[in-house]
C-alpha cells in the first residue's frame, strides 16, 4: 500500500515537473493541465511499448479475426476430415464402378497391369499417410521442469519452449517443431507427423494427376455426350450411360482442381523442407535475414544441413534401401530426434552415407 502511494506521488511529481517546464505556454488552469497530463500518462501506460512495430500493431488489430478463425476451425474440425474422406471415397468408388470395367474391357494386358498396380499402390499410400497424419500426435514439450535446452517461455501455456516449438491457438498448446495447424487433418502438423502430412499431400497430388491424365479422353467423350443429351431427337443414352458420363465429368473436374491446388502446396512444402525450415520458420528466417542485412551480416538458418541431408533427415533415410522401404512404401518409422534438442551446427555433408 505504502509502495503504491509513493509510486503515485512520484508519478504526480513527474507530471508536475513536466508541466512546470512548459508554464506560460498554456493558459488553462494548472489543476486541469495536471489532470489532463495524468490521464494521458495513464492512457500511454496501457499501450506504449518501445518494441512496438507494424507487425505487433497488425497482430493486435486482427486479433479478433484470428480468434474467430481459430474458434470456427476448432468447431468445424471433424467436418473437414469427413469432407476429405467422402470426396476421396467418391473418386475411388467411381474408379472401381465406372473406370475399372472400361479398362478391363478395352486396354491391353500390360496397360491393365499398370493401372491396377499403380492405382492400388497410390490409394494405399494416400490412405496410410492420411490416417497416420491425422492420428499421430505432433509432439508436445514437457510441462514439468526439465534440464533440456529452451529458448523462451510460452506466454499462454506458461511453460519453457524448446527451439522450433510454437504455440497453436486452435489446439491451445505448444507444438514441437510446429509447421501449421491443418484443418483437413483436424490436427497440428509438428515434429512427429510432418513426414506423414507431406507424404499425404504428395501422394494425393500424384493420385489426382494420375486420374486427371488417364481420364482426360473419357472426360472429353463424356462432356461431348452430355451436350447431346438436350438435343432433339435425344440420342439413345440410357439412364446408366448418363450417370456414367456425369460421374466421369465430376471425377475429372475434382481431381484436376485438387491436383493443381494441392500440387502447388506440396511444391511449396518441398521447397521449405529443402531449406530445412518449417512454414513458421520461413517468416522468422526472412525477418532475421532482413534484420541482419541492416547490420551488413548474412543470416544463416541453423537447422539447414544442406539440401540432400535435409531430405534424408526429414524422410528418415539412413541407408540406401530406405528410399524404397521408408519412402515408396508405407512406413511408420519415427522421425530423427526427439523434437526437444536440435543440432544447430552445420552437419558434415557425408552425415548419412547414402
Ligand atoms: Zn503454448
Ligand atoms: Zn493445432
Amino acid at each position: 500500500m505504502r509502495w503504491c502511494s509513493s509510486s503515485a506521488f512520484h508519478l504526480l511529481r513527474c507530471v508536475r515537473l513536466r508541466l512546470c517546464s512548459r508554464r506560460g505556454q498554456n493558459r488553462l488552469p494548472l489543476w486541469i493541465r495536471e489532470i489532463w497530463a495524468y490521464m494521458r500518462l495513464l492512457a500511454k501506460s496501457l499501450y506504449f511499448n518501445s518494441l512496438t512495430d507494424s507487425d505487433v500493431v497488425f497482430d493486435s488489430v486482427f486479433e479478433p479475426v484470428f480468434l474467430t478463425v481459430d474458434y470456427v476451425t476448432r468447431w468445424f474440425g471433424l467436418v473437414f476430415v469427413y469432407l476429405v474422406v467422402i470426396l476421396t471415397s467418391s473418386i475411388v468408388g467411381i474408379a472401381y464402378v465406372v473406370l475399372l470395367p472400361l479398362i478391363l474391357n478395352t486396354y491391353s494386358p500390360p496397360w491393365i497391369a499398370w493401372h491396377v498396380c499403380y492405382g492400388h499402390w497410390n490409394l494405399i499410400m494416400i490412405a496410410f499417410h492420411y490416417y497416420k497424419a491425422a492420428n499421430t500426435s505432433p509432439g508436445y514439450p514437457p510441462t514439468e521442469k526439465h534440464d533440456g535446452p529452451v529458448v523462451s517461455v510460452c506466454k499462454k501455456c506458461i511453460i519453457p519452449k524448446p527451439a522450433r516449438t510454437h504455440h497453436c491457438g486452435i489446439c491451445n498448446r505448444c507444438i514441437l517443431k510446429m509447421d501449421h495447424h491443418c484443418p483437413w487433418l483436424n490436427n497440428c502438423v509438428g515434429h512427429f507427423n510432418h513426414r506423414y502430412f507431406f507424404s499425404f499431400c504428395l501422394f494425393m497430388t500424384l493420385g489426382c494427376i494420375y486420374c486427371s491424365i488417364s481420364g482426360r479422353n473419357l472426360f472429353l467423350d463424356a462432356y461431348n455426350a452430355l451436350e447431346t443429351h438436350y438435343q432433339t431427337p435425344a440420342p439413345p443414352y440410357t439412364f446408366k450411360d448418363k450417370m456414367i458420363h456425369k460421374s466421369i465429368i465430376y471425377m475429372w473436374v475434382l481431381t484436376s482442381t485438387v491436383g493443381v491446388a494441392l500440387g502447388a502446396l506440396t511444391f511449396w512444402h518441398a521447397v521449405l523442407i529443402s531449406r530445412g525450415e518449417t512454414s513458421i520458420e520461413r517468416h522468422i528466417n526472412s525477418k532475421e535475414t532482413k534484420r541482419m542485412a541492416k547490420w551488413g551480416k548474412v543470416y544463416r538458418n541453423p537447422f539447414n544441413y544442406s539440401r540432400l541431408n535435409n531430405w534424408k533427415i526429414f524422410l528418415g533415410v539412413e541407408k540406401r534401401s530406405h528410399w524404397v522401404t521408408r519412402v515408396l512404401l508405407p512406413s511408420a518409422h519415427p522421425p530423427h530426434g526427439d523434437g526437444l534438442t536440435w543440432a544447430v551446427f552445420p552437419v558434415k555433408k557425408d552425415l548419412i552415407p547414402v
